[in-house]
C-alpha cells in the first residue's frame, strides 16, 4: 500500500487543511475542515470524493467546514471522544491508544490535552504523517486555552517521541512568528537561525513551511526543549524544572 499523497490547502486567513489521498482504492482523509469551499475546489479539480472526516478539536476554525462536507458527501466524521458534546454528528469517537483505519492506513491515536481539554493527534506511520491540529506548530506550540502548562508539555514530549523522521501538518501557518519568538529567547542557536532563513525564502516565495520535519523541530522549536539544559540556561532557568521552564516559554510567548 502507497502512503497517503498529502495536499495542503491554505483557508481562512492562516489555517491549513490537509486532504490525504490514496489512489489505489480512492480513499480520501480530509483533516480539520475550518471551511468547505478550498476542499471542493481541490476535490473538484482531482475527480475525488471524501470518504473520512477527522477534527483534531472543537474549535470552529478546524471544524466550520465539516456540516457541508457532511451533506455533500457522506463521509465518515472521526473526531476525540472527550469533545463528543462539542463536535455535532460526529461517526467514530477516538481516544488515546486507539487505531484508526482510514482505508487500510492506520493512524495511531494520542490524547494531547492542553491547547483544549480534547485535543487529539493522530500519527500514520506508513506516511511518516502526524496530524496534530494546534498542539505542535512549527517553532512553536499552541496556546494553552483550556488545560494546564503540564499538561500541555506532557502532550508535546508525546509528539516529540515519534520518529524524527516524521512530517508534521499542524493546523496554522504561524511559523514567521513564531521564528521571531524563538530567535529573540534563543539568539545563539545556528540550527534555529537556518531553519529561520529557509522558513523565510518558503514564504517569500509563497510556500507553506508546513510540513516541517520533527527532526528540524527537535532543537530549534522553544517549546520542545523545555528539559535541554543548555535551553534552560539560555533563559537563566536551570534551577527549574521542565514544565516550570515551559510554563515561562509559553507565557513570554503569549506576551511577545
Ligand atoms: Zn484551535
Ligand atoms: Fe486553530
Amino acid at each position: 500500500m502507497p502512503p497517503f499523497e498529502i495536499i495542503v490547502v491554505p483557508a481562512l486567513s492562516d489555517n491549513y487543511i490537509y486532504i490525504a489521498h490514496d489512489s489505489s482504492n480512492k480513499t480520501t482523509l480530509v483533516v480539520d475542515p475550518s471551511e468547505a469551499k478550498p476542499v471542493v475546489d481541490v476535490l473538484n479539480a482531482r475527480g475525488w470524493t471524501i470518504t473520512h472526516i477527522l477534527n483534531t478539536h472543537h474549535h470552529g476554525d478546524h471544524i466550520g467546514g465539516n456540516q457541508e462536507l457532511l451533506e455533500k458527501y457522506n463521509p465518515i466524521l472521526i473526531g476525540p471522544l472527550s469533545e463528543e458534546s462539542r463536535i455535532p454528528n460526529m461517526h467514530q469517537m477516538i481516544k488515546e491508544g486507539d487505531t484508526i483505519d482510514i482505508g487500510g492506513h492506520e493512524g495511531l491515536v494520542f490524547e494531547t490535552p492542553g491547547h483544549t481539554n480534547g485535543h487529539i493527534a493522530v500519527w500514520f506511520e506508513d506516511s511518516d504523517a502526524l496530524f496534530c491540529g494546534d498542539t505542535l506548530f512549527a517553532l512553536g506550540c499552541g496556546r494553552v486555552f483550556e488545560g494546564t502548562m503540564e499538561q500541555m508539555w506532557t502532550s508535546l514530549k508525546k509528539l516529540r517521541s515519534l520518529p524524527s523522521s516524521t512530517k508534521i501538518f499542524c493546523g496554522h501557518e504561524y511559523t514567521l512568528s513564531n521564528a521571531k519568538f524563538a530567535q529573540s529567547i534563543d539568539p545563539q542557536n545556528e540550527a534555529l537561525q537556518q531553519q529561520i532563513k529557509k522558513f523565510e525564502s518558503m514564504r517569500a516565495d509563497g510556500i507553506p513551511t508546513i510540513p516541517t520535519l520533527l527532526k528540524d523541530e527537535l532543537n530549534t522549536n522553544p517549546f520542545l526543549r523545555a528539559d535541554d539544559i543548555s535551553f534552560a540556561k539560555t533563559l537563566n532557568l536551570e534551577a527549574n524544572d521542565p514544565v516550570a521552564i515551559f510554563a515561562e516559554t509559553r507565557s513570554r510567548k503569549d506576551n511577545f
